[in-house]
């Protein structure tokens, strides 16, 4: 792969939509962290946002895209419907589009492949499931309120099992999933591909770290990386954002830390060689940031070994 110039990057999707390459990940953004965040990524060239309902900052995240002074129409906003809202889609997408304070959302993704009964959050929802969910996923479009639909943490059987259903008329754009050196799910990705589902790769830092200074997570210290980074001069961050990157998956690091937002952005002008892509490939320590004991049924099914 020759130098590519990823912040200026899109991925092309298969309706024809074009999703930056790099964004800006906001999951436990704090309040004003997240403003501040999101309005600083902006006014530093970054053109794409992730943010969910579940994360309970979409009007930080709404706000910093105002504070910005970038226009909205330049900007990628991507959105997620709660596990709790799986039966009611479009009372989902109403409440990100006013905490947001936008007209529209570029990409809606139906969060995790469980559609969780809001009376009682241990269950899962009777007579209920994604597919259903994908149903009223697919209405959305007509209000041109959500650009593009896509889905989030489904595994190959969860990705068939929708597909296959007569009710599938979209293929869903994006599976937004975790991926990184310490989780590259090769299997998932291919089956993606194969499927013309563009992955974007989730704790693609490898995820938040429960160390108090918050400092660097295990993967930015993984011996591989950390040669790469050394000899290449560049940030262990630098190194596996440029590896999802030339694995065709967008990236959304996650900081609310200004100089990181910023060396995160600087991946423009170089790349990684075949062989450090071999090297990073071949790490074989096993990291998993999310899990799915919170929820009322399993969602990883070991796909993403
Ligand atoms: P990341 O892999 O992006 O890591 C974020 C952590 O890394 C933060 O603690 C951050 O600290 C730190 N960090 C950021 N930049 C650097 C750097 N250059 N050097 C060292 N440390 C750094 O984790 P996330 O789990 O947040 O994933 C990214 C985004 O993906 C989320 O924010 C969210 O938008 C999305 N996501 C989606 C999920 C889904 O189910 N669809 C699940 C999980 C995440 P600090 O902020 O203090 O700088």
């Amino acid at each position: 792969m020759g130098n590519l110039n990823f912040t200026s990057y899109t991925y092309q999707l298969n309706n024809g939509a074009h999703i930056p390459a790099i964004g800006l990940g906001t999951w436990q953004s704090t309040d004003n962290n997240t403003r501040e965040a999101v309005k600083y990524a902006l006014q530093h060239g970054y053109r794409h946002i992730d943010t969910a309902l579940n994360y309970g900052n979409e009007r930080q995240v709404g706000e910093g895209i105002r504070a910005s002074g970038v226009p909205r129409e330049q900007i990628w906003l991507t959105t997620k419907l709660d596990n709790h809202w799986h039966h009611r889609a479009r009372e989902g997408l109403e409440s990100s589009l006013k905490d947001l304070g936008v007209d529209y959302i570029d990409l809606f993704l139906v969060h995790f492949p469980c559609s969780t009964d809001p009376e009682d959050r241990t269950k899962h929802l009777k007579d209920w499931d994604f597919v259903k969910t994908w149903q009223d996923m697919q209405s959305l479009l007509e209000t041109g309120k959500v650009k593009t639909i896509g889905v989030s943490n489904f595994q190959v059987s969860h990705l068939e099992k929708l597909l296959s259903d007569p009710s599938c008329k979209v293929v869903p754009a994006v599976n937004q999933i975790e991926l990184h050196p310490h989780n590259p799910s090769p299997k998932l990705l291919e089956y993606c591909k194969s499927k013309g589902i563009h992955c974007t790769a989730y704790s693609c830092l490898g995820g938040h770290t429960a160390s108090a200074i918050n400092a660097h997570t295990s993967l930015m210290e993984d011996p591989t990386v950390l040669q790469i980074a050394k000899k290449e001069g560049k940030t262990p961050a630098q190194i596996v954002l440029m590896w999802g990157l030339q694995r065709g998956t967008s990236v959304i690091p996650k900081s609310v830390t200004p100089a990181r937002i910023d060396s995160n952005y600087q991946l423009d002008g170089w790349c990684l060689t075949d062989e450090q892509m071999e090297d990073l490939n071949g790490i074989r320590t096993r990291t998993k940031v999310v899990g799915d004991s919170w929820m009322p049924i399993r969602v990883f099914v070991g796909d993403d070994e």
